[in-house]
């Protein structure tokens, strides 16, 4: 069973844990818990980040 990566619909997903896999197009780590997909990046040193797709709300830009 192919998933389809949440993030750009792609599948060059690869399996790398239970419910854990990857997308080799935007090198991030997705994870599927019971119909929910949660979406993680990892930075440069391999920390897992939660992925953030459209930082729109923003709370480091206050009102000037
Ligand atoms: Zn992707």
């Amino acid at each position: 069973m192919e998933m389809t990566c949440p993030v750009c619909k792609g599948r060059s997903t690869g399996k790398i844990g239970q419910n854990t896999f990857y997308c080799w197009d935007c090198c991030v780590e997705f994870r599927v818990d019971e119909g929910r997909v949660s979406v993680f990046e990892l930075d440069e040193e391999g920390t897992v980040l939660p992925f953030q797709e459209s930082p729109d709300e923003t709370y480091a830009n206050p009102e000037a």
